[in-house]
């Protein structure tokens, strides 16, 4: 194997005052710890991904890398430092060429860092995320909060992870470590004498540690975006038959609906409504009724393109509220079903999904029962520029 990560879980600090230590807090629907594992199992330069945890928090670990293909968890030791060396003791079997050492609680990692630090270790033995220092820097007195001086803070760097070494090069530095209390990796490789270049990471690449910290990661994770709505309206008109097809449900009636593809009013709505969010046009531009490849058409086939048109941009569907207008068919005996399916076409919750239903009091094309129109309002979370 060429490069595993391991990250580290094992701590139990619980500074933010609650039972749960911070790496298995939920962060936007996910433990903070499971967001972490998975950046380095997507990686496609990571080959494989080990954790080193508390032997308490089987549990806890297993909710946070349910799905994600990771190696078993090793138990970890009294400090962070003494984890990392059970951890890359652990690894020795599988003879890595490099190691990348994250901590658990910076969920926040990008793509970018990981693939520059494995690329710096082509350079040197060992390289680290980091971020220069901005702020000015200030010494107190001892023993008071008044200022001792102004510290000249040109060449420093607060250091962050991934940390990645050449495996045997932090494995020998960390055995002869041992006993020591070093506060990070890079210290652990600076003292064997080994080279540790300094990688520019972006400041969101945050260890959570306080609750600010983790309302900060939820924003960058959630609230870096934006929220697109959009709206549709979509008409057929009645014709010959026995039933019509609505959100995707089959209805019997005194009629049909005239229609190029299924005439499913509601699914044109939702589609352009869909496409609205990102400025997709409608559903005319890309399946013209000229064309006769949508002939008889199911409709769900228009609403899947434009969950792909959104699903490209990176958003994700939020909510969707659908109004059906016409005097018959009664549409309730059907709403159930309706949200069914319409659950099932766009992958989200039932509760995410309104669909209600109205007449036009006899007047107007509805009235008169010459048609169905349906309206549509759908809210899309689009992701911000940060990732
Ligand atoms: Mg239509």
């Amino acid at each position: 194997m060429t490069t595993i990560a391991l990250i580290v879980a094992a701590g139990r600090g619980t500074r933010m005052g609650e039972g749960l230590p911070k790496q298995y807090m939920d962060l936007a629907g996910r433990p903070v710890l499971g967001h972490t594992l998975a950046a380095f199992t997507e990686h496609p330069s990571v080959d494989s991904v080990r954790a080193v945890i508390h032997p308490n928090d089987m549990d806890l670990y297993r909710d946070s890398a349910q799905g994600l293909e990771v190696m078993e968890p090793v138990p970890g030791g009294a400090s962070r430092q003494n984890s990392v060396l059970l951890g890359l003791e652990s690894l020795t079997e599988f003879d890595p060429k490099n190691v990348l050492i994250h901590d658990g609680a910076r969920p926040l990692v990008s793509p970018g860092i990981i693939e520059r630090t494995i690329s710096a270790l082509d350079e040197a033995p060992g390289a680290i995320a980091a971020v220069p220092v901005r702020d000015t820097l200030k010494r107190q007195k001892q023993g008071s909060s008044k200022i001792e001086e102004t510290v000249d803070r040109f060449g420093l760097w607060r250091a962050q992870t991934p940390q990645g070494f050449r495996f045997d090069d932090i494995l020998a530095a960390h055995r002869s470590a041992q006993g020591l209390d070093l506060t990070d990796d890079a210290a652990i490789a600076e003292r064997a004498g080994l080279t540790v270049a300094l990688l520019e990471d972006r400041d969101d690449n945050l260890k959570i540690t306080t609750s600010d910290d983790l309302t900060r990661a939820i924003r960058t994770l959630t609230g870096g975006g934006e929220i697109a709505v959009g709206s549709g309206f979509d008409v057929h008109k009645f014709g010959p038959g026995d039933r019509i097809r609505m959100c995707g449900v089959d209805i019997s009636h005194s009629h049909g609906l005239i229609g190029h593809s299924d005439a499913d009013a509601a699914l044109h709505a939702l589609t352009d409504a869909l496409l609205a969010t990102v400025g997709g046009g409608d559903i005319g531009v890309h399946f013209p009724p000229s064309d006769a490849r949508w002939a008889g058409e199911d409709s769900a086939t228009f609403v899947q393109f434009a969950l792909d048109q959104i699903q490209a941009r990176g958003g994700r569907i939020s909510h969707v509220d659908l109004t059906i207008i016409c005097e018959a068919p009664k549409i309730g005996p059907h709403r159930t079903a309706m949200i069914g399916r319409l659950s099932e076409l766009l992958g989200l919750g039932e509760d995410r999904i309104n669909v209600k239903a109205t007449t036009t009091e006899g007047l107007g094309f509805t009235g008169r029962r010459e048609g169905i129109a349906a309206q549509a309002t759908t809210t899309v979370m689009l992701p911000g520029s940060h990732r």
